[in-house]
């Protein structure tokens, strides 16, 4: 029998090995940055198209690449970064397996040009598929810039499996982050869509943090500095009191490399020591030094995980170097040496010229129900009186049956009956014919305002209140794309956007179901919904919306409901078409009947 077993045509090697380096659009930015940062870059561009998947070009000033060198770069395992396995033990760069730039140019259309320092005349390259079409001398600036285009045009199922433009950009936008965090010494330009992101100047470390974060940040930030024989960390930890609800700013870096390690993770909140509201979770920008052969770096390329030699010993440094910081800040809150005075001055003027917007409070005790003409609970009673629906109560999956259900509707459609009590400011009870019913008030509002916000969206009414005085709300770039992106949803629930800066949105007009003192938290609320929908495919704007909205805007656990006000929620709850579950997924009440009542009574 004939031998069958053939060494695999280079182009199909890389495409293979493409599909571990190169999984969307995120991974292609991370690879060219490191890449200009190995190359000794001090000023890096990163210009891309549709959320990547167009285009993403790196230009760096870096030490660039001679004619051979220009070309080699391409080859499998073709690195300069590296020479014997002894230096892997000893890395300073970010690369050294010599494998991004060849899988990259096996699934995408690919431009180099590059030139180094003392050369006259540069290297314009293009590759297809790995297939080099052609080869040029061009005269182009110090560095090296590489454009990448069509990313997966040769693997149509890997093009499809890319997510939305909006999910891309902030995978993106993270790599992004943690290089430029990594780096506050280099400059650093983002521009999508030809819209300026980030423009980072050369800097330092706390500026660089406010930069990409907000100027709210400056205040928040308590430094860390720390040195032993085996580790050095330096960085900040926000105080206590600015802890989130979502985990999003909490970064390490080991030797500028940015990893994850719940462990270390485990060691800062421990830190923290009891400061921490129950779940929320803490900012942190914590970069730890440690001598290179102490680590195990010879992990997967997209993996962001990291073996310490002495795990043990610098999980105790750090727990007991966050834990003095702390301590520091608060004996002494305003005693923050590192304080720049540069940063502080705009904020104050910013905030004195538009008093505005720091001042947005949110009224913890807001009820939607006080006011008549509130809206948020009013707006659909109309439309749920007349579309709702005997026909959807019974056609929808619900946990009881019919004759509850029709007895619960009825129950609240009379005026005259339908007895409720408050119990702990948090449930509802209501006598009903069968027995009786128990309503959660925050998780049943929620139910009802999902609903209205889903029918205003869909029914495209937009009905939009005019503000006398537009607001402007500061928000990070990252936040700003991210609401960009979502705008025209925004509006069609209501939303008019006057103008859209690097770090601030200002709204002209908002939801009649909403007051303007809601504004920011809606947003922030948002935003947040959508960062924890990020690993869901069935991520849907307008659906995340509505229930970020309903969870933010619904009467909450605490608020004393007048009978009035109750007898509207237990009504407006039986008419939705799925009164039986919140928004995400929760019960929104229990019957018990007379049997089970009995039952427990042995009567
Ligand atoms: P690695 O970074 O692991 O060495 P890459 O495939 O990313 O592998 O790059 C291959 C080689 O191409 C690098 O080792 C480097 O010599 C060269 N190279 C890549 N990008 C640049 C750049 N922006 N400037 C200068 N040289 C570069
Ligand atoms: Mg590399």
């Amino acid at each position: 029998m004939a031998d069958i077993i053939q060494l695999l045509p280079d182009h199909v090697a890389n495409q293979i090995a493409a599909g571990e380096v190169v999984q969307r659009p995120a991974s292609v930015v991370k690879e060219l940055l490191e890449n200009a940062i190995d190359a000794g870059a001090t000023s890096i561009k990163l210009l891309l198209k549709d959320a990547g998947k167009t285009l993403v070009q790196v230009i760096d000033n870096g030490k660039g690449m001679s004619v051979t060198d220009a070309r080699l770069s391409f080859e499998r395992h073709a690195t300069s970064k590296i020479r014997n396995a002894d230096d892997l033990f000893n890395l300073n760069t970010k690369g050294f397996r010599g494998e991004a730039l060849a899988s990259i140019a096996a699934i995408a259309h690919v431009e180099l040009k590059t030139k180094q320092e003392n050369e006259e005349l540069g290297t314009h390259i293009k590759i297809e598929g790995s297939k080099v079409v052609s080869q040029e001398v061009i005269t182009t600036a110090k560095g090296t810039s590489i454009a990448v285009k069509n990313l997966f045009y040769n693997i149509p199922a890997r093009r499809n499996f890319l997510k939305s433009d909006t999910i891309e950009t902030r995978h993106i936008i993270d790599e992004f982050q943690r290089v430029a965090l990594a780096h506050p010494t280099i400059a650093f330009l983002l521009h999508h869509n030809n819209n300026e992101v980030y423009h980072l100047k050369e800097s330092n470390l706390r500026k660089r943090i406010v930069a990409i974060f907000s100027a709210k940040m400056n205040e928040k930030l308590v430094p860390i500095n720390e040195h032993t024989d085996i580790i050095t960390i330096n960085g900040f930890v926000a105080k206590p009191n600015f802890a989130k609800k979502k985990r999003g700013e909490q970064f390490f870096f080991v030797n500028d490399r940015f990893i994850k390690s719940s462990y270390l993770h485990h060691a800062v909140v421990n830190g923290f020591d009891g400061l921490l509201e129950h779940g929320t979770h803490p900012s942190y920008f914590l970069y730890l030094t440690v001598p290179p052969n102490s680590i195990d770096i010879n992990i997967h390329p997209t993996k962001t995980e990291i073996k310490f030699d002495n795990e043990k010993a610098l999980y105790a440094i750090l727990r007991a170097t966050v834990k003095h910081s702390l301590g520091q800040y608060s004996v002494a809150p305003v005693l923050d040496f590192n304080r720049d005075a540069n940063l502080d001055t705009p904020y104050q003027f910013q905030s004195k010229t538009n008093g505005a917007v720091p001042k947005i409070t949110v009224d913890p005790n807001f009820n939607p129900f006080k006011t008549a003409q509130q809206p948020a609970f009013t707006t659909n009673n109309q439309y749920k009186k007349e579309s709702a629906s005997w026909e959807a109560l019974y056609t929808t999956d619900n946990p009881f049956d019919d004759v509850q259900q029709e007895e619960l509707f009825h129950q609240n459609t009379q005026t005259d009956t339908g007895k409720t009590f408050q119990i702990q400011k948090k449930y509802l009870l209501s006598s009903i014919k069968s027995g009786m019913v128990l309503i959660h008030q925050s998780l049943a509002h929620q139910r009802v305002l999902y609903e209205d916000f889903l029918a205003n969206i869909t029914e495209k009414e937009a009905a939009s209140q005019q503000l006398l005085f537009p607001v402007k709300i500061g928000f990070s770039s990252a936040e700003i794309e991210i609401i960009y992106t979502v705008k025209s949803d925004l509006e069609s629930t209501g939303f008019q956007f006057e103008e859209f800066t690097k770090d601030s949105v200002t709204i002209n007009g908002i939801p009649t179901s909403i007051t303007e003192s809601q504004v920011t938290k809606i947003l922030e609320q948002l935003l947040n919904d959508i960062d924890l929908e990020v690993p869901d495919s069935s991520f849907s704007h307008v659906d995340v919306m509505a229930k970020s909205f309903a969870k933010t805007l619904a009467i909450k656990t605490g608020t004393q409901l007048t009978e009035n006000e109750q007898e509207n929620l237990v009504h407006n709850l039986f008419s939705c078409k799925e009164p039986s579950v919140s928004p995400t997924g929760k019960p929104t009440f229990k019957t018990l009947t007379l049997q089970e009542i009995d039952h427990i009574f042995n009567s």
